[in-house]
């Protein structure tokens, strides 16, 4: 479906939209093995968009086994790598063909503006597939140095059946980037999408089947978390799990390794990442785009989101000022409204989440300055208004804990010292941002921050070629894009020979 942004075709598109709602195992839709389904509601108007199948292990088991047997069989894995690059690169064109089906069916289910998907989240993962699939056939093994009585040779293998468990808040996007390379490197998987927002995944699932992806070779159980997540990272013949959402639900995801086979864990976790503005930084009009950008993107719902604003005091007020003026052009709205740049929070539990932060940042004395409030109540969707709080102090609630809304935290500092403790104050370590006209600064403060990705004088998660992935509670070994993200879904291989 070839959408424009314009209102009018949007409506006419989302009238002939269907559902995929049935589990997709071994190359087929099915129901869940008990019959149940659940409503997948749309958080723009907090109504029932459509029923979904409610799996349970049973279903898990199914898939597994699926994906078992496509790996033993070599169906994909021990396919020449030129062959399976040919077969991702049709992948990415024919989600490129069906782009605008993709993206209104984020937009509907997780309520991401249609801006944001069809020129961000659609786009990206189209390109993730394509720049994976051309890595397949670029990357050599190694041969040891050893003596000439010897080869040893180093490969690396696909590890075999991966259970991939994604978020919410980039549905589509963040399956790209957990498959993308788990499919390049010629492993079986069983991706579990979020309970609010499985649709997207589910129609992705046909794609690849049409794109000429073997029958049990990408395998999608839609299912709550506790029931199907925890069934996936328990079983005995999952060798990998790949997770992005809470550092919460990532800690207990080790325990479940421990305590099965020891299968592999990657973690893409939360984030409280900081934005530091310096009194030597540059234009403020276009600091103050890219600050309120890099909060309030994504309805703040983002891992990268820089909900810490820590400007030197000098600048505070002007830079404020702007930011002020800017958040105008951060429209409320309906998501199916190219116009919209917030739409609603994922679900009404959220929203109570994020509108109990605000009342926190209010009890504990900051002062705020901009929204704060829920909005379009009418609507029946979960909206909140944009939100920045001043006069915030680095032990408050609002400053230490992962708000996922659009809430920002402003702190000031005197000292670039000062300005390198604030921002490295938090348990998390994932990306931030920073903004200097003094190159050695920058390069300084950039490498004594401690998280994933920094970015200078930009809000930036980098592109297809650079690694994501946070230090400290902000990630386990995980990184999606680059050629970083295949080797985590290898194992590697010592072959020694010894010749005559
Ligand atoms: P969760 O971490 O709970 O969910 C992420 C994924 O894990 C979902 O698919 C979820 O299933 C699944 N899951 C939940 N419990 C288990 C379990 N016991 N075993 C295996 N899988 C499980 O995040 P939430 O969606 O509940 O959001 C809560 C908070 O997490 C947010 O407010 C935010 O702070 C953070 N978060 C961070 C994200 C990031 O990008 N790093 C993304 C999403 C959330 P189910 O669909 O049933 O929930």
């Amino acid at each position: 479906m070839n959408l424009k942004l314009e209102s009018k075709a949007i409506k006419a598109a989302v009238s002939q939209l269907k559902f995929r709602t049935q589990a997709f195992i071994d190359g087929r839709y099915v129901n869940a093995a008990s019959g149940k389904t659940y409503a997948s509601i749309n958080p723009a108007t907090g109504k029932p968009l459509t029923e979904i199948a409610a799996c349970e292990a049973a279903d898990v088991d199914a898939a597994v086994k699926a994906a078992r047997r496509s790996f033993e069989q070599g169906v994909w894995a021990k396919r020449p790598p030129a062959e399976r690059k040919q077969v991702l690169l049709r992948f990415a064109d024919l989600i490129e063909e069906n782009l605008g089906e993709l993206a209104l069916l984020d937009c509907l289910d997780a309520g991401k503006p249609i801006t944001d998907c069809l020129t961000m989240d659609l786009p990206d993962s189209v390109h993730c597939f394509r720049w994976h699939a051309e890595a397949i056939d670029k990357e050599y093994d190694r041969v040891a140095p050893t003596g000439p009585a010897n080869v040893a040779m180093i490969i690396r293998e696909p590890l075999g059946v991966i259970g991939a468990i994604l978020p919410w808040n980039f549905p589509f996007q963040m399956g790209a980037w957990k498959l993308g390379p788990i499919l390049a490197t010629g492993n079986s998987v069983v991706v579990k999408p979020a309970r609010q927002t499985s649709l997207s995944l589910l129609r992705l699932a046909e794609i690849a089947a049409e794109a000429g992806i073997p029958d049990g070779v990408l395998n999608v159980v839609p299912g709550g978390g506790s029931v199907i997540g925890a069934a996936l990272c328990k079983h005995p013949d999952v060798d990998a799990v790949a997770f992005t959402g809470s550092t919460e639900v990532g800690r207990q995801l080790l325990h479940y390794s421990a305590e099965s086979n020891l299968k592999r864990v990657v973690l893409e976790l939360g984030g409280k990442n900081p934005q530091v503005v310096f009194d030597d930084a540059g234009d403020l009009d276009y600091i103050a785009r890219q600050a309120l950008n890099c909060v309030f993107w994504n309805m703040g719902e983002n891992c990268s989101s820089g909900s810490r604003l820590i400007v030197h005091r000098k600048l505070k007020a002007k830079l404020l000022a702007r930011m002020i003026e800017f958040s105008r052009e951060w429209i409320v709205g309906s998501p199916l409204d190219p116009a919209t740049k917030i739409g609603p929070m994922i679900e009404e539990s959220h929203l109570n989440k994020v509108l109990g932060y605000i009342e926190s940042g209010k009890k504990e004395g900051a002062k705020l300055i901009l929204g704060g409030q829920r909005a379009l109540l009418k609507t029946g969707g979960y909206f909140v208004e944009p939100t920045i709080f001043d006069g915030v102090k680095p032990g408050m609630t609002i400053a230490r804990e992962e708000i996922f809304g659009p809430v920002l935290s402003v702190l000031t500092f005197n000292t670039e010292e000062e300005a390198i403790a604030l921002a490295n104050d938090t348990q998390y370590g994932l990306t931030a941002s920073l903004y200097s006209e003094n190159v050695s600064r920058a390069n300084r403060v950039a490498r004594a921050i401690r998280a994933g990705t920094v970015s200078v004088n930009c809000f930036s998660e980098g592109d297809a070629t650079t690694p994501f992935g946070g230090y400290k509670q902000s990630g386990f070994f995980g990184r999606d894009k680059s050629i970083f993200a295949h080797h985590q879904y290898c194992e590697l291989k010592t072959i020694w020979m010894q010749l005559t």
